[in-house]
C-alpha cells in the first residue's frame, strides 16, 4: 500500500484477481479452469545469510510462479524493501496475462529480494545477488528451460550478469546457459535494444493508439502525438525512455515529471535530458533550477495534461485520488499503477487506460528475442544483413544506369541511398520486433473493445484475449 493509499483498498494481488474476474465473468470459461488460470501455482519464499561488514545479515527474497501453460516461465526480479508476497504474486500473474497478449512463449513468474540496494556497495550487492541466485539456481528456479529472470525495479543488467554467471558457474556444461536470464549487457550475451525495451514499447504503443482517430476520440483527444501534453511519474528505466522518444521522436512535450522528492512542472516542456542528468547527480529533482518544484509530488499526478504515464510504482492512483485525476489518457508503463477500485472510478468518468500488460510489455517482448538469441547462439542479422545491402546495391545500380542509359538526369538522394543500402542489423530488428508486436497486440486488444458490447475499456479487452490464449493452452494440454 502506497503513502496515499485508503485503508479500505485491496492490496496489489486482489487488485489483479478483481479484474481478472471482471474479465472472466464475460467469458465462458468452466469455472474449474478459470481457478486454474486465476492461482498463482507457487510462491519460493527464501531468507539466506550473508557475512558482510563483519556481520551476518539475513535477507528475505521469492519466486513466484503464476502459471506453467507454458515454460519457461517468464519475469523479473526485483529489488527493494517494498518486495513482499502479495506483490510478487500480483506481479507474476501480469506477466502471464502480458506475454499470453504479445504471444511471448512464455508463463508468468516474478521475483523480488526485500533489500535497499542503495545501502550496500557493489561488491556488497554481488555477493547478494549470486547467494540469491544460487538458492533459485538450485532449486530449478532460474533456468533457461524452466524460470527466467530479468531486470525490475531495482536490478539492471549487471545483477543479470552476476545471474548469469553464477548459472554458469554451477552448470558448466549446459550449452544455454546463457539464456537462464535476460536484459544482460551486450558483452555477456545480451541483445541490442533491451535497456531501453520497456520504454519504447510504451513509444510503439501510443503511436498505434493514434493510427486509430475513433480510439483517440474515446480519450476526448484529436489528432497525433506531437504537442501533446505528458506527464510522467517515476524517470526511471522505464519513465526516462518513454518520456525521451515520445518527445525527442514524437513532438510530445513533457510538462510535467514526479519523482519521489517532488516534481517539475512547466507547460512549455521539460528537458527530459537535462532532468534525467540532474536526477543522476543529485538524487532527485530538488533543486533542478529550470522549471518550478512541488514538494508534493503525487498532487502532479492530478495537473491538467493530455497524457499521464504513471512509471513508478503500484497503487498510485487509487480511491484517495482517482476522482480528482483529469488526465484523458493515461498509459500504465509501471507494472498495476491503478487499484481496481481507481480503475472502476476513472472508467466511469470516461478515461481512457491503456493497461499496463499492454503498455509494458516491450521489455519482456525483446527479452523473448535475446532468449532466442542466447538459444541459436548467433547474433540477429549476422547472416542475412550483408545479402540484404548487396541486393539493395544492385537495384541501385540498376537505376542509376538506367538512368545514364537514357539520358533521364535521375539523381538518388544522397539520405534515401545511405539509408535504403543500410542493411537491418540487430538493433533495426529488435525494433521492427517490437514494433510489429505492439501493434498487432493492440488489434487484437481493439478488435474486443470494439466489437463486443460488454466490454467498454481495453483492459477488459486484454484480459479477454490473453485470459483466451492461457485457456487455449491448457486445453490443449488436456486440462
Ligand atoms: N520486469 C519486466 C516486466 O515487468 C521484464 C520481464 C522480463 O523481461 O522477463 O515486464
Amino acid at each position: 500500500m502506497t503513502a496515499h493509499q485508503s485503508p479500505i483498498e485491496p492490496s496489489f494481488r486482489q487488485s489483479v484477481d478483481m479484474m481478472f474476474n471482471r474479465a472472466v465473468a464475460l467469458m465462458d470459461l468452466s469455472p474449474g479452469l478459470e481457478e486454474k488460470i486465476r492461482v498463482c501455482n507457487a510462491t519460493y519464499t527464501v531468507r539466506f545469510g550473508v557475512r558482510l561488514r563483519g556481520a551476518l545479515h539475513t535477507f528475505t527474497g521469492y519466486r513466484s510462479v503464476h502459471s506453467e501453460h507454458m515454460e519457461p516461465v517468464k519475469g523479473g526480479i526485483r529489488f527493494a524493501l517494498s518486495v513482499n508476497q502479495d506483490e510478487v504474486e500480483a506481479l507474476a500473474a501480469l506477466m502471464t496475462y502480458k506475454c499470453a497478449l504479445v504471444e511471448a512463449p512464455f508463463g508468468g513468474s516474478k521475483g523480488g529480494l526485500c533489500i535497499d540496494p542503495r545501502a550496500w556497495n557493489e561488491h556488497e550487492l554481488e555477493l547478494i545477488t549470486r547467494r540469491f541466485a544460487y538458492e533459485l539456481i538450485k532449486r530449478d528456479l532460474i533456468n533457461p528451460a524452466q524460470n527466467v529472470p530479468a531486470p525490475d525495479m531495482g536490478t539492471g543488467e549487471r545483477e543479470m550478469a552476476w545471474i548469469a554467471d553464477q548459472y554458469k558457474r554451477m552448470n558448466t556444461t549446459d550449452i544455454n546457459g546463457a539464456a537462464c536470464v535476460t536484459g544482460k549487457p551486450l558483452n555477456a550475451g545480451g541483445i541490442a535494444g533491451r535497456i531501453e525495451a520497456t520504454g519504447r514499447g510504451v513509444q510503439y504503443a501510443l503511436q498505434e493508439f493514434f493510427r486509430y482517430p475513433e480510439d483517440v476520440a474515446i480519450a476526448n483527444l484529436s489528432g497525433t502525438l506531437k504537442g501533446k501534453r505528458v506527464i510522467v511519474q517515476g524517470l526511471g528505466n522505464v519513465g526516462y525512455h518513454a518520456a525521451k522518444f515520445l518527445s525527442e521522436e514524437d513532438g510530445a512535450i513533457v510538462t510535467g515529471i514526479i519523482e519521489r522528492d517532488g516534481a517539475l512542472h512547466d507547460e512549455a516542456g521539460l528537458d527530459v535530458e537535462a532532468v534525467h542528468a540532474w536526477i543522476a547527480k543529485h538524487g532527485g529533482v530538488t533543486g533542478y533550477p529550470a522549471a518550478n518544484h512541488h514538494t508534493d509530488g503525487a498532487a502532479l499526478l492530478e495537473a491538467e495534461c493530455d497524457i499521464l504515464i504513471p512509471a513508478a510504482l503500484e497503487g498510485v492512483i487509487n480511491l484517495s485520488n482517482a476522482d480528482r485525476i483529469k488526465a484523458p489518457l493515461i498509459v500504465e508503463a509501471a507494472n498495476g499503477p491503478i487499484t481496481a477500485g481507481a480503475d472502476d472510478i476513472l472508467r466511469e468518468k470516461g478515461c481512457v487506460i491503456i493497461p499496463d500488460m499492454y503498455a509494458n510489455a516491450g521489455g519482456v517482448t525483446v527479452s523473448y528475442f535475446e532468449w532466442v538469441k542466447n538459444l541459436s547462439h548467433i547474433r540477429f542479422g549476422r547472416m542475412q544483413r550483408r545479402a540484404e545491402e548487396s541486393r539493395h546495391q544492385l537495384v541501385v545500380d540498376e537505376l542509376e544506369r538506367l538512368s545514364a542509359d537514357k539520358g533521364l538526369g535521375w539523381e538518388l538522394s544522397p539520405n534515401f541511398k545511405e539509408r535504403y543500402l543500410r542493411g537491418a542489423g540487430e538493433l533495426e530488428l529488435v525494433r521492427s520486433g517490437l514494433d510489429d508486436t505492439m501493434r498487432a497486440a493492440y488489434q487484437a486488444m481493439r478488435a474486443v473493445w470494439h466489437g463486443r458490447d460488454d466490454v467498454k475499456d481495453l483492459r477488459t479487452a486484454a484480459y479477454l484475449v490473453s485470459i483466451r490464449k492461457v485457456a487455449d493452452s491448457y486445453r490443449a494440454k488436456g486440462l
